[in-house]
């Protein structure tokens, strides 16, 4: 058999997953293959980077994985770090609305109630506020061709309230996006699926979630898992398991051109680098300065991404002397705050921070106040400490603060953000055969959802190679 050269560009968790699976395909099936991992930066990992300091395990971007997306869990296996994996802590977590606290009412998924009693008896919502939620029980359901926002969505099934104070801070939380500009079909299609099936959502979560037992001891599950010493393991070992040959860090792609034979590679140390296939684990952008003499990549020009920053800090116990007993809150819009998420680090993730010390992770970069990244280190931990200080009461200065910031980092889903790819996809297969993108930019942003894409590409590449 012929000897076959795959390059993957970008080492993010998504490349990271190709290569390793790649060369363990090869390996263990004697296939005639030579994997290259070619990454910018002078680390793999991408968005994922621990940081350790003084006892502390600070995530500066990702802080663990959905558990119930098998894929992450697969891979740690994989590489030997199953005995590793930590559940996060499963505490009451708030809803910050109009300045105040509120519990999360227990029961909802991702806002949704499922339950009727914290429902009815949360402070969130109005009567009529609560009214017009449990509305989606009786409301058809509607069906709709084209693709919808999901604030759209969700404010057709449920009224403004609930989407305002407990669905939006939530999703927003995740995607670091505004929900009537989200893609329902690019983030939650299952919500659609749900509604066409059951005509109702909370019917629809009813019948398909596993229901909590009754007794109210019962404790909640952890759905998030990451690693003892930091995500940065999963990295660390991925990279360990490929051959050291196959990786080379601190080189560009510029530019891929198609030949007869292959694809030719233009780095940024002015080498050219030749494939046969290519995995493409970059932002929309990248891909498409990479293959700007392809006018169907145009539309990735445009592709937005939004900025978000994260202060954590470390404190001593005794500094807070006001504490909250839960894990966090997520703030919502209609709150004075500059800060939209806090996570009681120390409570959710215990083995992050030495006993008697506290450390609080704080985001700050709503779509509308995406300039709060620029300001200095000084200036937003300054906004982050007067903002919790409205909910807690901290009267000592942090021990140290690590000041993270993620410029164009979240890929926004827009509404018809599927439609748009599988278009380009649909074009590369004819126009760039064996050229296959996968990652966050593309198909979910969830480090599983990465993982899942990664392996995907894998599979497409053998049989595109060896089929
Ligand atoms: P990236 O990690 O972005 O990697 C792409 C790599 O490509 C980079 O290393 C870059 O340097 C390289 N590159 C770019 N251009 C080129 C080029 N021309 N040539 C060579 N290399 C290039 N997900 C979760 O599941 N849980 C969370 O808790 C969570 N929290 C998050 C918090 C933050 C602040 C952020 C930013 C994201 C979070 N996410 C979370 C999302 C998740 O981290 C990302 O979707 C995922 O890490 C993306 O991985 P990737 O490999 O696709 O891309």
């Amino acid at each position: 058999m012929e000897h076959k050269r795959v390059v993957i560009v970008g080492g993010g968790i998504t490349g990271l997953t190709a290569a390793y699976y790649l060369q363990k395909e090869a390996r263990e099936k004697q296939l005639p293959l030579d994997v290259e991992l070619i990454e910018a930066g002078d680390r793999l990992g991408g968005k994922i980077k621990t940081v350790k300091k003084e006892g502390f395990i600070i995530e500066r971007g990702p802080d663990s994985f959905l558990e119930r997306k098998k894929s992450a869990v697969r891979l740690a296996e994989e590489v030997g770090l199953s005995d590793q994996l930590v559940p996060n802590g499963t505490g009451q977590s708030y809803i910050l609305v109009k300045g105040k606290l509120h519990k999360m009412p227990s029961g909802s998924f991702m806002g949704i109630p499922t339950k009727v009693g914290p429902f009815v008896f949360s402070r969130l919502f109005t009567p009529a506020g609560k009214l017009r939620a449990a509305m989606d029980i009786i409301k058809p359901a509607k069906k709709v061709e084209e693709d919808q926002s999901l604030g759209l969505f969700f404010r057709r099934r449920l009224g403004n309230q609930v989407v305002e104070n407990l669905i939006e801070p939530l999703l927003s939380g995740i995607y670091a996006g505004d929900i009537d500009e989200l893609s329902l079909s690019s983030t939650f299609p299952n919500f659609y699926d749900l509604e066409q099936e059951y005509g109702s959502l909370i019917k629809g979560l009813r019948k398909t979630r596993p229901q909590q037992k009754k007794s109210a001891k019962s404790k909640k599950t952890s759905m998030f898992r990451t690693f003892r010493n930091g995500l940065q393991s999963l990295v660390d070992g991925l990279e360990a398991g490929l051959s050291a040959e196959s990786v080379r860090k601190n080189t560009k792609v510029d530019h891929i051109e198609k030949k007869t034979e292959g694809y030719h590679l233009l780095l940024s140390d002015g080498t050219v680098e030749k494939a046969d296939a290519v995995i493409l684990s970059v932002p929309q952008t990248a891909c498409e300065r990479m293959l700007s003499q392809y006018e169907f990549f145009k539309p990735f020009r445009k592709s937005e991404a939004t900025s978000v920053a994260n202060v954590a800090m470390a404190f001593d116990a005794s500094a807070i002397n006001k504490d909250i007993d839960g894990t966090g809150f997520v703030v919502s819009r209609n709150s004075d705050f500059r800060i939209t998420a806090c996570t009681w680090t120390h409570k959710k993730w215990p083995h992050s921070t030495p006993e008697g010390k506290v450390l609080l992770r704080c985001y700050v970069g709503k779509p509308n106040d995406q300039e709060v990244v620029n300001l200095s280190d000084d200036e937003l931990k300054d906004i982050v400490l007067k903002d919790l200080n409205k909910t807690m009461n901290i009267t000592k200065a942090p021990e140290f603060s690590v000041v993270s910031r993620w410029r164009n980092a979240m890929p926004q889903y827009t509404i018809g953000h599927k439609d748009q790819l599988d278009k380009i996809e649909a074009k590369m297969r004819t126009e760039l055969p064996g050229v296959y993108l996968a990652g966050g930019g593309f198909r979910g942003i969830g480090l599983p959802d990465c993982i899942d894409q990664g392996e995907a590409a894998v599979n497409h590449v053998l049989n595109y190679l060896f089929e």
